[in-house]
């Protein structure tokens, strides 16, 4: 097929041969969050994939023109779940949103994510100071004002969407730990949760402390997820390499990632790096807080520890539920644990909006999405919705606070609702 593509666009010819299989049928566009927010052709998966084809064959002369077609998927898989042909949408995506922008663009965001992603020690300063002048409250009244939609939409988003602003991060290995002997487990701490979610850190360590297992906390980078929906896959590709070198060296039987969305990327790194012969074993360590406490024996309640009735529902987060059909781990924790009452979601796997920064760059299409997710909520009667990836904790909660809930329900990470019901 690649007589059709034209000279400039050559290099992209897998993901055209992928985007050629999809036969129009229209059979994705029910599961589509903006196709479904939105009804708009473009913005479904069919006719994304119809504009990357346009361009590669040159039928629509301006790439950039259609930037907004491609910025707008949410790369929740979902499309790809109900498709005969599986036509990967989310990697044909990631190929689309680089050539739909410019030179500079993808240069400034190649340099901040080299800057950033490979060693987090200067991630750590700029997100400490970023917090610390969160907490002056000058960014909020700025918001308020409506200056700071003026001077950057992104970081106005973020200003309203990022309530708490933590300045310690992470919280490994666990503090007072008696457990000695090897570890077979290394934590891969997700940015979202390492930064903003430090409380479900900590439970993560607690838990695995509680069951006398060791974990090995390694330094190390960024799975490699926000480069590769922002469209920069040679920056993934790298971060991937990188991590499958720096966890081989460890020798551990389980790389346990604290987000869904790390472990749903990184159980993706054999497509990612399809001629890198430890991709796949490293991909096979992966798991996330559910798949690997499932494999494991109960553990009694902490002496003391009170769980009163709840009514408790689980939201899907998009990379490890439509990405890897990863669905019955989280629910049989939930229905084991005692006074817990599970009620099931409707479109549990629907994305909620958050998508990693998604919800900065399309504040309002994210907001539609997440109305019909917090309308489920509100339906299935649950006072507690537990997840596993910081960008969907991030997104319901502020869903939450603008429906004013405050106090009736709540969304919290896994770990920290184990920890609570005294099960760690
Ligand atoms: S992506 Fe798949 S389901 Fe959607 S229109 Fe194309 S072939 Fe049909
Ligand atoms: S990945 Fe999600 S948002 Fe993007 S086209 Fe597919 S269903 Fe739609």
């Amino acid at each position: 097929m690649s007589e059709f593509i034209l000279p400039q666009f050559q290099h992209l010819k897998r993901e055209y041969d992928a985007a050629v299989r999809c036969n129009r049928c229209g059979f994705c566009e029910t599961v589509c969050p903006t196709y479904t927010a939105t009804g708009k052709e473009t913005l479904s998966p069919r006719g994304r994939n119809q504009a990357f084809r346009n361009i590669l064959e040159g039928k629509l002369g301006d790439a950039a023109a259609a930037r907004d077609i491609f910025s707008t998927c949410l790369t929740c898989h979902a499309c790809t779940n109900v498709c005969f042909a599986q036509v990967p949408v989310v990697r044909i995506m990631g190929a689309a949103r680089k050539i739909s922008q410019t030179p500079l663009q993808n240069a400034l965001a190649r340099a901040a994510f080299r800057a950033l992603l490979f060693n987090r020690r200067a991630l750590s300063v700029v997100l400490w100071l970023a917090f610390l002048l969160k907490r002056t409250l000058i960014p909020r009244v700025l918001r308020l004002a409506g200056v700071l939609k003026l001077i950057s939409r992104p970081l106005a988003a973020a200003e309203d969407l990022v309530e708490e602003a933590p300045l310690s991060f992470g919280a490994c290995p666990p503090k007072n730990s008696n457990v000695k002997g090897n570890a077979d487990v290394a934590l891969f701490s997700g940015c979202g949760v390492h930064y903003l979610f430090p409380g479900a850190s900590q439970a993560i360590v607690d838990n695995l402390d509680a069951r006398n297992t060791a974990i090995r906390c390694p330094r190390h980078s960024c799975c490699g997820l926000i480069p590769q929906s922002a469209g920069d896959v040679k920056t993934a590709r790298e971060l991937a390499e990188k991590n499958i070198r720096d966890f081989g060296s460890l020798r551990v039987k389980t790389v346990l990632a604290s987000d869904d969305s790390c472990a749903g990327f990184m159980k993706s790194y054999p497509a990612l790096l399809p001629d890198n012969p430890d991709a796949g074993s490293f991909a096979a360590k992966v798991k996330n807080l559910s798949e690997f406490l499932v494999a494991l024996p109960p553990v009694a309640p902490r002496p003391g520890a009170s769980a009163p009735p709840v009514k408790v529902t689980y939201h899907d987060p998009c990379q490890m539920g439509n990405g890897h059909k990863s669905f019955s781990s989280p629910r049989q924790i939930l229905k084991n644990l005692p006074g817990v009452q599970y009620v099931e979601l409707e479109e549990a796997n629907e994305c909620c909006g958050g998508a990693g920064t998604y919800s900065l760059k399309h504040p309002e299409l994210a907001d539609e999405v997440l109305e019909k997710k917090l309308q489920n909520i509100e339906k299935s009667g649950a006072e507690v919705v537990v997840t596993q990836a910081a960008s969907c904790l991030l997104h319901i909660a502020y869903g939450s606070r603008k429906k004013k809930w405050s106090g009736k329900i709540r969304v919290v990470h896994l770990a920290e609702f184990l920890s609570e019901r005294g099960s760690t």
